[in-house]
C-alpha cells in the first residue's frame, strides 16, 4: 500500500543529500579504503567530538557496542546486570552473550527505567546498570549514577536511541563506563545498512572494543585474544560522515515537530502524549513520537486507512516470548504499554501538509 505519510522514508532522505552522499561514496570506492581506514577514524573522531566522550569505537552495530562493553568490565556468568524490559530486545541479548543474569525492572510514565525499582533489585550478584534512553529521552542520571556509586556498579548506556540527547547539559554516552549508539537506518543517524559505536572515557575500554572488532589483532604480528569480526564498514562511516554534519539541524526539526503534535493533541480525550520538548533539564531528540492511545488498535487502523502509517513497537512485551525465559518478570507497566503504544511517524523530511494530516487525522479519531 502507498501511504500519504510512510513511518520511515529512507529513499527521500537519501534525495535530499544526495549530491554530498554520492560524492562520498565514489571517493571512497574509487581510492579502495574499505576497511578500517580514513573514514572510519574521521568517523570516530566527529562521534567523540558530537557526544564529547573522549573515544568512539565505530562497530557493525549497537548490539556489538553493548556486548563489548559488558565484556570489557569483565561482566560474565554468574553476575547480574539490571535493565528494563520495554527496549529492543538486543539490550537484553547484549547481558545474556556474556553469560551474566538480566534481571527487568518496570518502567515509570516516561517509559524510562524506575530509579527505585532499580535500586531495589540489586542483590550480591549485580554488577552493571543499563539504563536505556528509549524514544531519544535520557533517564535522570543523576539519580542512576548516585544509586550506582553507592552500590559500587558500572553504568552501561543503551543510548542507541538517544543520539544528541542530554540530561542537565550531560550527553547521552559520556555519562557512564560506555555508551552505545546505533546507526541502523531508523535511528537518527542511521546508515545504508548495519552500524554502530562504542562511546567512552576509559581507554581500557575503548582499546577492548577496538581489539574485539578485529579479532584480537593488535597488529600483524600480534594476536591479544579470540575477538570477533565486529568492524563498520568504510562506505557506511562516508556516508556517516556527511550526515552527522547535518545531526543538529535534524534534531532541531524532529523537536519543532514533536512541539506542533504537543500544540496540536494536547488535551485530546483517549490519548496521553509524551514528555514535550523543553529547554530544562531534558534535551530529547525525539528518535520516536510514542503515544499512549485508548483504543489503540482502531486508532491504528484508522490511521492506515487514511493513508498515515503508524508503528505498534512490541505489542508483546518482550519478557513475555516464553523461549527468552524472562515469563518470571513481572512489569505492570510495561505490561500496560504493550496495549498502549502506537508511534506517529517523525523525520526531518515530513512536510507540513503531512504533519497537519496526521494531526488532523488522529483529531477526527477521537472526536467522532
Ligand atoms: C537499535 C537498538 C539497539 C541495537 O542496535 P543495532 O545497531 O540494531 O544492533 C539496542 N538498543 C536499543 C534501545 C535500540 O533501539
Amino acid at each position: 500500500m502507498k501511504y500519504k505519510v510512510p513511518f520511515v522514508n529512507y529513499g527521500l532522505q537519501y534525495k535530499t543529500i544526495k549530491k554530498e552522499i554520492d560524492e562520498a561514496l565514489e571517493s571512497t570506492l574509487s581510492r579502495g579504503d574499505l576497511i578500517n581506514r580514513k573514514d572510519v577514524e574521521d568517523f570516530e573522531r566527529n562521534l567523540s567530538f558530537f557526544t564529547g566522550a573522549k573515544y568512539a569505537v565505530a562497530l557493525n552495530s549497537g548490539t556489538d557496542a553493548l556486548f563489548f562493553a559488558l565484556k570489557a568490565l569483565g561482566v560474565k556468568e554468574g553476575d547480574e546486570v539490571i535493565t528494563v524490559s520495554h527496549t529492543f530486545v538486543a539490550s537484553i541479548s547484549s547481558i545474556v552473550w556474556t553469560g551474566a543474569k538480566p534481571v527487568l525492572v518496570d518502567v515509570k510514565e516516561d517509559f524510562l527505567m524506575d530509579e527505585e525499582k532499580a535500586e531495589r533489585a540489586i542483590t550480591k550478584k549485580t554488577k552493571a546498570i543499563m539504563p536505556v534512553y528509549i524514544n531519544g529521552r535520557m533517564c535522570d542520571m543523576d539519580k542512576i549514577m548516585k544509586i550506582a556509586k553507592k552500590h559500587n556498579l558500572f553504568v552501561i548506556e543503551d543510548s542507541a536511541q538517544a543520539l544528541g540527547a542530554s540530561f542537565k547539559g550531560k550527553n547521552a554516552g559520556a555519562i557512564g563506563s560506555a555508551g552505545s549508539f546505533s546507526f541502523y537506518p531508523a535511528k537518527i543517524l542511521g546508515c545504508f545498512g548495519d552500524g554502530g559505536a562504542l562511546t567512552t572515557n576509559s581507554k581500557k575500554i575503548a582499546d577492548y572494543a577496538m581489539l574485539m572488532r578485529d579479532h584480537g589483532q593488535k597488529t600483524k604480528t600480534k594476536i591479544i585474544f579470540y575477538g570477533l569480526n565486529s568492524r563498520l564498514d568504510n562506505i557506511q562511516a562516508a556516508a556517516l560522515n556527511v550526515k552527522i554534519k547535518l545531526l543538529r539541524d535534524w534534531i532541531k526539526r524532529r523537536r519543532e515537530i514533536a512541539s506542533f503534535y504537543h500544540k496540536e493533541l494536547s488535551g485530546l480525550k483517549g490519548i496521553i502524549l509524551p514528555p514535550a520538548p523543553d529547554k530544562g533539564e531534558f534535551y530529547d531528540v525525539f528518535q520516536n513520537y510514542v503515544l499512549k492511545a485508548e483504543k489503540r488498535n482502531k486508532l491504528f487502523q484508522f490511521l492506515k486507512e487514511r493513508g498515515v502509517e503508524t508503528l505498534i513497537k512490541d505489542p508483546v512485551p518482550t519478557h513475555f516470548h516464553k523461549n527468552l525465559e524472562l515469563s518470571h518478570f513481572k512489569l505492570p507497566y510495561t505490561e500496560l504499554l504493550a496495549k498502549k503504544v502506537i508511534s506517529l511517524p517523525l523525520y526531518p523530511e515530513l512536510t507540513e501538509n503531512q504533519i497537519r494530516h496526521i494531526v488532523k487525522t488522529v483529531k477526527q479519531f477521537y472526536n467522532d
